[in-house]
């Protein structure tokens, strides 16, 4: 098997458990066939940071040539609370300037939202801005049901 992925595709998703062999194969997509990026809600927060990072090599040094940004319903992150992360972060021992440190803030550096559509949309323009994603690279926006496995357009990189 090639370290290529062999449909030329590469999906940006969350973390969150119940997409574990759903996801993938409510996509119709198996071991080989594509890059799969995961972090807590989906999220791109910085404009060279992680997800970028991990796009680009996907793009320019594997071969993808589509993407797909999927959030997915009931997100954990939709509804993150923060004091509570942030009281635990204390009580185990995390100091106090290392949580001050996060920029802009402890909330905005979780990156939470409130509508999974709406991180959905604005995650996928992030991507198509990006200068470091060619614009001949389609980037595709969709939702998850986790619990029936649905996947819905929201909105279609071409
Ligand atoms: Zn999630």
């Amino acid at each position: 098997m090639k370290r290529a992925p062999q449909r030329r595709v590469a999906v940006f998703t969350c973390m969150d458990t119940r997409l574990v062999d759903f996801l993938e194969p409510a996509m119709g997509i198996r071991r080989g066939d594509a890059m799969v990026i995961k972090n807590a809600g989906t999220a791109v927060l910085d404009p060279t940071g992680g997800v970028i990072r991990s796009l680009t090599v996907a793009i320019h040094a594997l071969g993808c040539n589509e993407l797909f940004v999927i959030g997915h319903l009931d997100c954990g992150m939709a509804d993150l609370d923060v004091k509570q992360v942030e009281a635990d972060m204390k009580r185990r021992g995390v100091p106090a300037d290392a949580i001050s440190s996060l920029k802009p803030d402890l909330e905005e550096w979780f990156g939470g939202f409130r509508d999974v559509y709406a991180n959905v949309r604005r995650v996928t323009g992030l991507l198509v801005d990006n200068p470091l994603i060619p614009a001949d690279v389609p980037v595709h926006g969709m939702m998850f049901d986790p619990a029936t496995g649905g996947l819905e357009v929201v909105n279609a990189g071409y």
